[in-house]
């Protein structure tokens, strides 16, 4: 039994690691230079910024012993920072009691190139096409290449991107339709002096800021003062196809006119065409009885720890299905 996975975000990565421990053959195709997906990290010169998920919560009760495993390998820690609000003008409000944050350590990306380890995973391949082909899966990349023929395939990506992957069983691309996915640009600031600011996060309470975090304050960060400042999801869809430049300026600026000293030696804007789920559709994970299946956070809710039941819920189904001998 061999099965593609589409996808090396926190979902397709959970789905592999349980088939492959289940003893089952699995690739995953990924369309970036390396896994990660929405849990990534951007590395320049001596500094690094976590531009998407900021850290995670362990909410779900199926996940705590997951985390504990992590964080006994070494791969993930507390960030124990001081968290709060950032009201009016620039007034700091502490939270209390503080939320239980994890991060990867040294950085966000450590998660998922771990998960990685040892999968037969190929980076820069973008699947184009996922077709029924006998007894299986004909995958095709951008390209026109032939990716291989599977007995069944997952598809891990965030749902506007699973739409077309997943033409060949039309209702599972009709419920990923339904999915509701907003961008997100993300703002990675360099500063040349640590900021002397009474926060290492906030959430920002008004303007086009919602979030903004100080990366060096997360541990084993290194020593170079870089922020993350997030946009709001509204302004983010009102500016999505702004030049990167401008989002830079803009969303450093409004942290400048609030912030006195907040003056980036260098700025620069990622943008997430498909960054923060809206409507999440439920159930866990959806396979089509020929081995179609479809999981993501898209699936559960917006969080790295959905992200991880739904891939985890994909697993299941798969492996269920090979106990019936389906
Ligand atoms: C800016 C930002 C901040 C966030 N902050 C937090 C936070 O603080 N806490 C939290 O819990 N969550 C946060 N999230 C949400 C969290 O990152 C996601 O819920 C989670 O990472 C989604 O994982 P996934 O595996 O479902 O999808 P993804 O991580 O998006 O993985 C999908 C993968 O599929 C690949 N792909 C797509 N199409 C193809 C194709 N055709 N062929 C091959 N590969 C393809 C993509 O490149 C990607 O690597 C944040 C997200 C963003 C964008």
């Amino acid at each position: 039994m061999h099965t593609a996975i589409i996808g090396a975000g926190i979902a397709g990565l959970t789905c592999a690691r349980a088939l492959y421990a289940a003893g089952q053959q699995v690739t995953v195709f990924e369309k970036s230079r390396g896994p990660g997906g929405r849990i990534s990290t951007r590395r320049r010169d001596d500094a690094a910024f976590d531009h998407g998920a900021q850290f995670f919560t362990v909410r779900d009760p199926a996940f705590a012993p997951i985390a504990e495993d992590w964080a006994a390998a070494g791969m993930i820690a507390p960030w124990t920072g001081r968290f709060g609000r950032l009201v009016g003008e620039a007034r700091y409000v502490a939270e209390t009691p503080p939320l239980t944050r994890w991060v990867g350590v040294p950085r966000m990306s450590a998660i998922t190139r771990r998960l990685s380890a040892g999968l037969d995973l190929k980076t820069k391949t973008r699947i184009e096409t996922v077709t029924p082909s006998p007894g299986g899966w004909q995958l095709k990349t951008t390209e026109g290449d032939d990716a291989g023929r599977f007995d069944r395939v997952v598809v891990a990506t965030p749902s506007p991107q699973a739409v077309p992957l997943l033409a060949a069983a039309p209702d599972l691309a009709e419920k990923a339709a339904a999915a509701k996915m907003r961008p997100s640009w993300a703002v990675m600031a360099r500063f040349a002096e640590p900021l002397r600011l009474p926060f290492d996060a906030v959430d920002v309470q008004e303007g086009p800021v919602a979030w903004l975090s100080r990366n060096t304050s997360k541990p084993a960060r290194g020593d170079a003062e870089c922020w993350v400042v997030l946009a709001r999801a509204r302004w983010a869809e009102a500016h999505v196809e702004d030049t990167f430049e401008d989002v830079a300026e803009a969303l450093v600026g409004a942290m400048a006119e609030r912030l006195p000293g907040f003056a980036p030696v260098e700025a620069i804007a990622h943008r997430w065409r498909y960054g923060l789920l809206n409507q999440a559709i439920g159930p866990d994970a959806h396979l089509d009885p020929r081995g179609l299946g479809a999981c993501g956070d898209w699936c559960v809710g917006p969080r790295v720890e959905s992200a991880w039941r739904s891939g985890q819920a994909m697993a299941g189904l798969l492996l269920a299905e090979t106990a019936r001998g389906a």
